[in-house]
């Protein structure tokens, strides 16, 4: 990914692939970045080959016939793929393992169709290509990972749920031209019980809510901005790409975003993108002013995050328009891990009270409080106390439907690698097998074996360590999910 000339096939491609991995493979991919590198530099380096610009990295476990298939197909699309013979340490920035859910806004969200094909993501991805299947902000719920909103005029009563949907189910938004600086300003009363609160979608920039010096400049109010750019923040996902993108960032009507001149943009805003040399600054704004930022809304991290690129447009074949799109995939697989991976599944009685809250990725196990469910060694056999546990589980993924589990399982590091990750297999299907033989639907559950690959101690190879710690180490997790087919929105017990 860190070829040049940046092409869509070299550079846009790749999330193509990383989407069909994550969607129907269920491939959990490395995203290797180094913390220390400058603007393009190296990430790491094999032999002669440097590689930059944050690549994603299959690790071999998955590697099946079948999957190196489905990556020589995208190899033929103009994907660049290195097959890595020894192991290395490589500085992993986070692991992707969801493939987002883009919805799209029905107000203009047409304009980002360019993006998903220039990567090759389906339709499918992102509500298809009809308007009609699209959403407007007041539809968005829990499956909903990220509402794209390319040029936009947003309105405070059409647009408040924005505000809700970021807090309450971490939902993503990413606004294109002036729709960022609109949202900004918008404010009004909602009834919150008896008292009537005022509200701001101030998601990026400092200032109270519904005070005439919070939010942004006007996009009408100030000037265009004067590339050259300063790109910022080398390492953080979101600037991974290739050379500039200024020119992908000069058409339309909002081209920089400004605090007002009495407010500043949240501590915690990432300034990806900023024109040091900003022709209102400092009698509009204290600036910076920005041509993409991004951040937690409201820079509180319990909240989805919220991206902001400036221009009408980005898409284009040239090497700044592919820059200025793999800024946008780079947010967006970020955000959706985030947001899918943190977020709350309330469980509720049926007098809707909260009886506990877990999160898709806890182990289910852990939140109805059951003891782990352990192997004797070398032994694939579920135990009898394990069947009891078991009992309890399978009653309850029959009660909630939307529920779907995976099974993780591990081995102690006993007997030699590959021996273990078969064993660790074998366990999974044991246990999916009871599952199965106790009523669970067959397509609830997914699973796959670890062998040794991640002990809970650090009872490696060749590491002395009593029984007590082996036997943590011989385990399953039962890694929670839910299906969006079927979520409503609330569990009852
Ligand atoms: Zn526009």
């Amino acid at each position: 990914m860190g070829i040049t000339p940046q092409t869509k096939a070299n550079a846009l491609k790749p999330y193509g692939l990383i989407y069909d991995l994550l969607k129907n493979y269920g491939v959990e991919i490395k995203w290797v970045i180094n913390p220390d590198k400058k603007k393009d530099g190296i990430d790491f380096r094999i032999i002669e080959e440097d590689f930059r610009s944050g690549s994603f990295v299959v690790p071999v476990s998955y590697l099946t016939e079948e999957l190196q298939i489905v990556i020589e197909k995208w190899e033929s699309r103009g994907v660049v793929g290195k097959f890595l013979k020894e192991s290395m340490v490589l500085p992993v920035y986070t692991k992707l393992s969801v493939a987002p859910k883009w919805t799209l806004d029905k107000q203009n969200g047409s304009i980002a169709l360019a993006f998903f094909k220039a990567a090759g993501i389906p339709g499918e991805a992102h509500g298809g290509y009809d308007a009609l299947n699209w959403k407007t902000p007041d539809e968005l719920g829990v499956c909903d990972d990220l509402f794209i909103m390319p040029h936009a005029e947003p309105k405070f009563q059409s647009h408040k749920n924005l505000y809700y949907w970021n807090r309450t189910y971490k939902g993503a938004i990413w606004a294109g031209c002036h729709a960022g600086s609109e949202l900004e300003n918008l404010f009004g009363p909602v009834a919150d019980k008896k008292d009537p609160e005022i509200i701001q979608l101030n998601f990026l920039s400092a200032g109270k809510p519904g005070v005439r010096t919070s939010g942004l400049v006007p996009f009408y109010e100030h000037r265009f901005a004067t590339p050259p750019y300063n790109h910022e923040l080398p390492a953080d996902p979101v600037a991974q790409y290739i050379g500039k993108s200024d020119k992908a960032y000069i058409n339309g009507s909002e081209r920089i975003l400004y605090p007002k001149k009495a407010n500043a943009w949240r501590a915690g805003t990432k300034k990806i993108i900023l024109d040091a040399s900003a022709p209102d600054v400092p009698e509009l704004s204290h600036g910076p002013g920005c041509i993409l930022i991004y951040g937690h809304g409201f820079d509180d991290p319990r909240n989805g995050l919220v991206m902001y690129q400036v221009s009408h447009d980005i898409s284009g074949n040239k090497p700044e328009n592919i820059a200025a799109m793999r800024a946008f995939f780079n947010w967006s697989f970020y955000a959706a891990e985030i947001k899918r991976r943190e977020n709350i599944i309330r469980f509720e009685n049926e007098a809707n009270n909260l009886i506990f809250a877990a999160r898709v990725g806890d182990d289910i196990l852990d939140k109805l409080g059951i003891e782990p469910i352990l192997f004797e060694l070398d032994k694939s056999e579920v135990r009898s106390q394990a069947r009891e546990k078991l009992k309890i589980l399978a009653n309850y993924m029959q009660s909630y439907p939307e529920l779907l589990l995976d099974i993780r399982s591990h081995t102690d590091s006993r007997a030699d690698d590959s021996y273990n990750l078969s064993l660790s297999q074998q366990r999974v299907q044991a246990t999916k097998e009871y599952l199965i033989s106790m009523g669970v639907p067959e397509t609830k559950i997914s699973g796959r074996g670890y062998g040794e690959t991640t002990p809970v101690n650090n009872c490696q190879n060749n590491v002395p360590c009593s029984e007590v710690l082996h036997e943590q180490n011989r385990r399953s997790e039962f890694i929670l999910s839910i299906n969006c087919e079927l979520y409503s929105g609330n569990l009852k017990l």
